[in-house]
């Protein structure tokens, strides 16, 4: 193998461990071309995004004055990279003095020391995304093997660009089917509540059976339409500002919020939180949420008489994570447990052991993932030890601020 065959396959290698991920793709773009600049013979490149409807929105750029070039693109609406774009060709200008199909480009790019570019078309068997553009401030060709290398790297960013775009759509489907749902969830509930109090005449017990069974689905669905709207949230991947918190404060937070519901059971629950103050950087809606859940599944999961115990703690280590600090958010109970054969799914979608099953404790099968992804956005750890029919103790070790 040639030297630059070598690097493009360790430069492939690196990207295929990335394609499953939920990386920025503008972070994965900029760091593509980056290897574009440094595989090839050129000066500088850029990314540029375009549709039907709109111009190209340059994503990413690097080498000098790339982002001018590729400005220029757009203010102009006219260049290599449109033209790409639109034939879903390769376009190749090795010199932009010699005449092109672009001549206001070509004069305003050569004025700024612009002279060959070269654009490669952002395109799948059935969807075009943009373009690619490579600059270089000298004339001549590229060799064959560099076209190549070239292509090769507009298609892993189109995988990138079609991937990121599916994931959009598909949260966004969710999100508004969940917020949809709400509206008529809520007036279900209310009417629902109206006939249990008999406002509209008196119940048979058995029409009173019937209602109850209404409201118990109801609130099923309800919350299965909150935990989804979470779920598209958690992975939508905007923007989610992480800031220096006290995750003491945010456990008695928790505590109150969870007090109507240690009310209603006969389950004795204990919350041991740190006297000073615990540091981490983070959400604080996120981790009171991880707190709630985790506490409202050990009251869910243990029968009446039972003990729950939460624990807020600073810890010296984590396990396999070698000395540090971190701040331990710990949840046992003496309930039900779950069977070890269960326990490596209990963080998937939907899962719910066959325990919940048996014991008809209702729930999404949503709460546990939800705080899994928030423990991993948080750079955390989450463990479980359960033994059917003896308990379980949920762990969760974050990075400390301070
Ligand atoms: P849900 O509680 O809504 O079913 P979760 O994702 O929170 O969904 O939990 C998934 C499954 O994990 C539960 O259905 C249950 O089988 C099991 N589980 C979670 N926490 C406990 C617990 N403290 N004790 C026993 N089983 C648990």
């Amino acid at each position: 193998m040639t030297s630059s065959t070598e690097r493009l396959v360790g430069v492939l290698s690196e990207f295929a461990r990335t394609l499953l991920t939920d990386y920025p793709v503008q972070d994965l773009l900029e760091e593509l071309i980056r290897h574009a600049v440094d595989l090839l013979p050129i000066d500088a490149a850029g990314v540029s995004l375009i549709s039907q409807r709109t111009r190209p929105r340059m994503v990413a750029s690097r080498g000098p004055a790339a982002a001018e070039f590729e400005q220029l693109q757009t203010d102009l609406d006219e260049g290599p990279c449109i033209a790409a774009y639109s034939s879903e060709h390769p376009i190749l200008v090795p010199d932009l003095a010699v005449e092109t199909p672009f001549p206001r480009f070509a004069k305003h790019a050569r004025e700024a020391g612009l002279a060959a570019v070269f654009a490669f078309p952002l395109r799948s068997a059935d969807r075009r995304v943009g373009a690619l553009d490579l600059y270089r401030t000298s004339a001549g060709d590229l060799d064959p093997q560099d076209l190549a290398v070239a292509q090769t790297l507009a298609d892993v960013a189109t995988v990138y660009v079609l991937n990121a775009e599916d994931r959009i759509a598909r949260t966004e489907f969710v999100s508004s089917v969940s917020h949809e749902l709400r509206t008529p969830m809520t007036s279900i509930g209310g009417y629902t509540e109206l006939l249990s109090d008999e406002t509209a005449g008196a119940l048979s017990p058995r029409q009173r059976q019937f209602v109850e069974a209404i409201e118990r689905n109801t609130r099923r669905a309800a919350a299965l339409a909150s935990d989804l709207l979470v779920v598209a949230t958690l992975e939508s991947r905007a923007p989610r500002p992480h800031v220096s918190l006290d995750l003491v404060a945010v456990a008695h937070e928790a505590h109150d919020a969870l007090e109507a519901s240690i009310a209603e059971r006969d389950v004795s629950v204990e919350f041991d939180i740190a006297a000073e103050p615990l540091l981490v950087e983070g959400r604080a809606e996120d981790l009171e949420r991880v707190v709630v859940n985790l506490v409202g599944n050990a009251l869910k999961f243990t029968p009446d008489g039972g003990h729950v115990r939460c624990s807020v703690s600073r810890t010296a280590e984590s396990e396999g994570q070698g000395l540090g600090s971190f701040a331990r958010i710990e949840v046992s109970d003496d309930g039900v447990g779950i069977p070890e054969d269960e326990q490596p799914q209990l963080f998937t979608r939907f899962f719910r052991s066959s325990t919940a099953e048996t014991h008809q404790i209702q729930g999404t099968g949503l709460g546990l993932h939800i705080v899994a992804t928030i423990v991993r956005e948080h750079h955390g750890r989450i463990g479980v030890r359960s033994q059917h029919q003896q308990g379980s103790t949920f762990t969760v070790d974050l990075p400390t601020a301070d």
